[in-house]
């Protein structure tokens, strides 16, 4: 008899979860669990915290529309708010519980977490596979540590393996017996508010999504469409789904494959996958570079000549800097949760060109914010702006007028999001210095 505990961390889903098969295939009773950990609620030391408004929000009617699926097969979801080790410690010793299944972690504390967890029990096997990434570790046509330094050198060595994706498989057809009966979510669990958001969230609503996509003309347009700043339409917005892992990479692509079958590959539909591979670029960055990930030096040797300036960062945060375009795209981020790829590279750049801060404290503010939040995309994006990351020309710098004639000429987007309100820099108090929400 095996009494284990499925541990779902960013994989919250039930079908093409090849690990989430293998459990209920090896388990005569089963816990599927999650995690919050406290922490993610707490200050950090870039004066943020792991989870904002938003990403909370997301998250939680992520696990209810979890928990509703698994109670259709006569099973449920135990929400715990406590660091993952005190949770495996009950089952471990309530429970008898000696196999844990948790997917492969990308990001450096997730994985360190793990680690805690096996030094700990040496008696618990800890069972686990891929689930976030497209290509598995193995199919890779070079060793992590060699690594391309570059995104172009890696695409010309993953397309010229022509690796094989794997095609999705169905949810559980058998979901074993709960080893523990059903408990009310944590009481101290923080509130959440009602957020202004255009995506839905949970496994259900990401189906709906991408069969809603790629049943549209969209997938042919994407490459001329991409960087607007505004419209559902005008880029996939797959990633709040995936990051949270209510739909698999593969997934994605088996739907791709089909649509060009159905309607003809162009341009546009390659960019789709070629954007893919940015996002499993950063995956095996992240592991690669551990916790140079989060280093102000990034992967290279210098540091970057840029501080920390409360009232500034207050000012980036708050979308009230004197850049009309990036004060609308804060207050984009504030209000949804979401920001298009082009409205992030030119806050970015403004944070560490215009303002001269710490690029750090920017990834952090997006770590809270953003509802696609992914460790690996998000500061490996980062440092790829602040010019201490994989890119060989060390940092992009636009040119914020010359981008708001390309992408915003009338203005439309800066006017919706009331960017226009502009303040003269360092003009806010820095005793105001930190805010308690924004
Ligand atoms: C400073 C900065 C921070 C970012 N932080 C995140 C983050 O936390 N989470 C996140 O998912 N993306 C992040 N990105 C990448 C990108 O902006 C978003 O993936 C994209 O805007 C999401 O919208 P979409 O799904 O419509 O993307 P699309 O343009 O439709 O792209 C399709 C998919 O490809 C992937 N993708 C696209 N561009 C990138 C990229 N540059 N890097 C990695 N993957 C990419 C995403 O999974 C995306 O869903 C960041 C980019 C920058 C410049």
């Amino acid at each position: 008899m095996t009494h284990s505990v499925y541990w779902f961390t960013n994989d919250l889903r039930l079908s093409d979860n090849r690990l989430l098969r293998r459990a209920c295939e090896q388990s005569s009773s089963i816990s599927f669990i999650y995690c919050i950990n406290p922490e993610w609620f707490k200050s950090n030391r870039f004066n943020c915290q792991t989870l904002g408004a938003q990403r909370w929000a997301f998250l939680v009617k992520s696990l209810h529309q979890l928990n509703s699926q698994l109670n259709a097969r006569g099973q449920h979801l135990v929400v715990y708010f406590k660091a993952p080790l005190e949770v495996i410690d009950h089952y471990y010793s309530h429970h008898n519980t000696r196999v844990i299944y948790c997917s492969d972690q990308i990001g450096l504390y997730e994985r360190q977490s793990l680690t805690a967890i096996t030094n700990k029990y040496s008696e618990i096997t800890l069972k686990q596979s891929n689930t976030f990434t497209l290509y598995d570790m193995h199919q890779l046509p070079f060793d992590l540590s060699e690594l391309p330094s570059t995104f172009s050198k890696f695409r010309k060595k993953v397309e010229s393996s022509n690796l094989s994706i794997k095609s999705p498989v169905q949810r559980p057809s058998h979901f074993p017996a709960p080893l523990i009966a059903p408990v009310p979510w944590p009481k101290s669990l923080p509130k959440v508010e009602q957020v202004n958001c255009d995506f839905d969230a949970g496994e259900i609503a990401a189906n709906n999504h991408i069969n809603q996509y790629f049943s549209s003309s969209a997938p042919s347009k994407y490459k001329l469409t991409r960087n607007a700043l505004d419209g559902m339409a005008n880029s996939t917005k797959f990633s709040p789904w995936l990051a949270n892992g209510n739909v698999s990479v593969q997934q994605i692509m088996h739907a791709l494959q089909e649509y060009e079958q159905q309607h003809g590959a162009n341009d546009s539909t390659y960019w789709i996958y070629f954007e893919l591979l940015w996002r499993e670029y950063f995956q095996l960055y992240s592991v690669r570079y551990d916790h140079q990930l989060f280093a102000f030096s990034g992967i290279s040797s210098n540091k970057p000549l840029t501080s920390f300036y409360p009232g500034r960062f207050k000012q980036w945060c708050m979308g009230t800097t004197p850049y009309p375009i990036v004060n609308a795209c804060m207050k984009q981020l504030n209000q949804t949760g979401y920001m298009s790829n082009r409205g992030r590279q030119l806050v970015a750049s403004c944070l560490v060109n215009e303002l001269k801060l710490d690029w750090r404290f920017g990834a952090a503010y997006f770590e809270q914010q953003l509802i696609d939040y992914d460790v690996a995309a998000n500061w490996g994006n980062w440092q790829y702006l602040a010019g201490v990351g994989a890119d060989p020309r060390s940092g992009r710098h636009f040119n914020l007028v010359k981008q708001t004639h390309t992408y915003d000429p009338g203005n439309t987007f800066i006017k919706r999001w009331r960017g226009d309100e502009v303040y003269s820099i360092d003009s806010a108090d820095a005793a105001d210095w930190p805010l308690s929400s924004y």
